[in-house]
């Protein structure tokens, strides 16, 4: 059997309904996870987990949560059947003790910022996976901080995945265009881009961006590019991306990965 490897992405998860879709976002999630080492477990960090505080799912068998309401069964059905991994949930807790990390055993699992995406990237669903919320009293420096902490991780063999939306406004989806995005939307992901490939260290600043409330009216799911903003840059490595492009004008598919 092939070694494991450690890797850190950003995955542009958008609808739910990724989970049974074959898409050009899709196709491109299950080719980036072919061309990575295979990791021993998963650490994800996905909007959907929006707490005050930073908790690490420390489970055997996390549940999957279904955290949506107005899609088919199917969906609500779906189970992502992945173990936990108690001893790197603490190894995680440890990792992250300057930030006050707490294990959680009976309050989270799995939820859809997760499962939607490794539907396809492990659709065996036979690598333990360990959840990481996202602090909604951090600062954008503090997530930053986080994200560069998870950094050994990878050199342990862990996949460290962060799924969100560069730019994710619900409010202003036009149903109508489908794989198209609206101009604001393309400004601020091409922003995101340039300061990603020539400023890492400094994506935090883009809080102050002018268009981050139109793009961002909550944070949660750019956050999750912090994390591996972070990550890569304490790991000394570029991002560059591995999928692009918009759907329904408010969300950007725009999704990264670390490079060796
Ligand atoms: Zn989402």
């Amino acid at each position: 059997m092939a070694e494991h490897g450690g890797s850190a992405l950003f995955v542009g998860h958008g609808s739910p309904m990724n989970t049974f879709e074959v898409n050009r976002y899709t196709t491109a999630w299950r080719e980036v996870s072919a061309a990575l080492p295979t990791p021993r477990a998963i650490v994800a960090v996905s909007a959907h987990w929006y707490i005050d505080g930073t908790a690490v799912t420390a489970m055997a068998e996390p549940r999957t949560i279904h955290d949506f309401f107005g899609f088919p069964d199917e969906l609500s059905r779906f189970e992502y059947p992945a173990s936990g991994d108690v001893n790197l949930a603490n190894d995680v807790v440890s990792l992250l003790s300057p930030f006050d990390a707490v294990p959680d055993t009976t309050d989270w699992g799995l939820d859809h910022g997760t499962w939607s995406v490794l539907a396809h990237l492990y659709p065996e669903a036979d690598i333990p996976v360990v959840q990481v919320s996202i602090d909604a009293r951090a600062t954008f420096d503090t997530h930053v901080h986080i994200g560069a902490s998870l950094a050994p991780l990878v050199d342990d063999g862990v996949m460290v995945l962060g799924s969100g939306n560069v730019v994710h406004n619900l409010g202003l989806i036009d149903w109508s265009m489908i794989d198209s995005g609206f101009e604001w939307a393309k400004k601020f992901d091409d922003e995101v881009r340039r300061i990603i490939t020539t400023q890492l260290y400094n994506l935090s600043s883009i809080r102050d961006h002018q268009l981050f409330g139109s793009v961002a009216p909550t944070p949660e799911h750019f956050i999750p590019l912090l994390y591996i903003a972070g990550l890569a840059d304490e790991a000394k490595k570029p991002l560059s991306t591995f999928a692009e492009g918009y759907a329904f004008g408010s969300l950007s598919m725009t999704s990264y990965v670390m490079r060796s």
